[in-house]
């Protein structure tokens, strides 16, 4: 059974070289028409990806480097996805990310990636003040109970040990009960609610207990808040694209009906636009899926899947402050009231502005998102008055973006409730005749960028694995 990391040593990057094509090109699996050729063809395989983000831009690079033909089909009038970077400020030249933020240590694709593109990645650790019951405590002022660091520091060693059936078992708790169990409390369980759940976008009570714990045992010290791409995280979005070539991406195409009939994919576009392909990677988050109209229709269970997963509510909202009064680049500060969590968006940015990100999440991003950028302005004012006093006079601008509302995701990303890891994530993974899924919600490094272009790879090699099996088509 696969559990999150094993994903990291079975598939993707690590057995790349073991594909092997005649002359790099695949060799075509479609049926010849009769009578036609004498010798077998080596035509390219088309394959169309649904999806510009990380995922599909990565399945579509692999591909296109091994001379596959490939079409990318994007909703948006960008490429991306959820990695999504602002420019905020043109001035000083100041970008922020509304999706996805730190790329971690842990994360070797992305980080070759950016190697192979010459991209730069900046560090972007930070160190975690707080302001709890209306006091505020710089980094060094706070901290779990001893008793607690001690206990938490336990959990993790144990789950080395876990069998596979422990994993399963744990699955079946949420995150919240398998700490009370454990013998938290009091000030200790609400500020690793405060904490774990702005990494999972929910509260703790509804993520799996396995899904977190294996994410806290495998991950970088800082639990991969490591770096940023410099210039933004869409910087290798674009630097896909282009070795892609951007005619292959067709922007505004969203895709609204997917008819599989013998070896032949037939893909409709919301605006009429067809194309047919050999093999499909469909790299959409679930509530896109489900809103396509699938010839023949997706298998029930992968419909029960499609409909149990849930995704996170995050909202982000971006303040441009006409300098950075909170005077360390390495700024974070967890709250317990409704901005939940800020941090300083623009380290390592050279400016005398600065950007604090208000990242809120469940309900909490639900209602401010609800909000007027006054009410949310005035809010943060007051959040920060303990640490800062006013801050409003410094407010240059701000923007907001509510994942929660996103028209193709519905949230910031998956999240494993109980009893989901190893049930629902296989069937959401299966291969629907020449269908293949991919997207983070697939993914060991499931939530992460990491976990896009590890599962866009992973579908784009087996795509060239079948192929490289496939028989040569011969004369009828
Ligand atoms: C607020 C937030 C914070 C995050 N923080 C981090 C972080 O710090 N570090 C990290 O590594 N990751 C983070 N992530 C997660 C990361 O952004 C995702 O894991 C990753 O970008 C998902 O990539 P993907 O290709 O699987 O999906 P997507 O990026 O969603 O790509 C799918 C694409 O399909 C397109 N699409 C949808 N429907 C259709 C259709 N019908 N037809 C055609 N196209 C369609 C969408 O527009 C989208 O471009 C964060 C995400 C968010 C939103």
């Amino acid at each position: 059974m696969t559990t999150r990391r094993e994903f990291l040593t079975q598939g993707s990057a690590g057995s790349l070289g073991l594909i092997a094509l005649a002359n790099g090109f695949p060799i075509s699996a479609t049926k010849p028409a009769k009578n036609t050729f004498q010798v077998a063809i080596t035509t390219p395989q088309k394959v169309v990806i649904l999806g510009a983000g990380f995922s599909g831009l990565a399945a579509g690079y692999f591909l296109s480097k091994q001379g596959v033909d490939v079409t990318i089909l994007e909703a948006r009038s960008r490429i991306g996805g959820r990695v999504f970077s602002h420019k905020i400020d043109d001035t000083d030249n100041l970008t922020i990310e509304l999706g996805a933020e730190w790329v971690g240590a842990s994360h070797k694709r992305l980080i070759a990636l950016c190697k192979e593109f010459g991209l730069e990645l900046k560090n972007n650790q930070f160190n975690t003040h707080l302001i709890y019951q209306d006091e505020y405590f710089t980094e060094a002022k706070w901290d779990y109970s001893t008793a607690w660091n001690s206990k938490f520091e336990e959990i993790l060693q144990a789950y080395a040990n876990f069998s596979e059936a422990d994993k399963v078992e744990l699955d079946k708790m949420d995150w919240w009960r398998y700490l009370v169990n454990n013998g938290i409390s009091g000030r200790d369980l609400e500020l690793r609610e405060l904490l774990d759940s702005t990494d999972f976008g929910e509260s703790i009570r509804q993520v799996s207990a396995f899904a977190a714990l294996a994410e806290y045992a495998e991950s970088s010290e800082k639990n991969e808040m490591d770096y940023k791409i410099k210039g933004g995280n869409n910087q290798l979005a674009k630097a896909m694209a282009k070795a892609i070539g951007r005619d292959k991406i067709l922007l505004n195409h969203q895709v609204v009906s997917v008819v599989q009939s013998g070896e032949t994919v037939t893909i409709t576009c919301e605006d009429g636009f067809k194309i047919e392909a050999n093999n499909v990677i469909c790299t959409l988050p679930t509530l896109a899926i489900s809103q396509i109209h699938w010839e023949p229709m997706l298998p029930k269970d992968k419909q029960a899947a499609i409909n149990a997963l849930q995704y996170a509510r995050i909202n982000k909202n971006a303040l441009l402050y006409d300098q950075r009064f909170w005077k360390d680049e390495s700024f974070d500060i967890l709250t317990d009231i409704l901005p939940h969590y800020f941090y300083h968006a623009t380290k390592n940015q050279p400016s005398q502005k600065g950007v604090l990100i208000s990242y809120t999440i469940g309900d909490k991003a639900d209602v401010v998102s609800r909000q007027t950028d006054t009410w949310r302005s005035r809010m943060i004012n007051n959040a920060l008055k303990p640490a800062f006093g006013e801050t409003k006079s410094h407010l240059l601008k701000q923007t907001s973006y509510y994942w929660g509302n996103d028209k193709y995701s519905g949230g910031a990303y998956a999240v494993y409730g109980t009893g989901q890891w190893f049930t629902i994530r296989p069937v959401l993974e299966r291969k629907f005749e020449n269908v293949y899924f991919a997207g983070e919600h697939l993914a060991d490094w499931q939530g992460f960028m990491e976990g896009a272009i590890n599962t866009g790879e992973a579908a784009a090699e087996q795509i060239l694995g079948t192929l490289s099996k496939a028989k040569v088509p011969v004369r009828a």
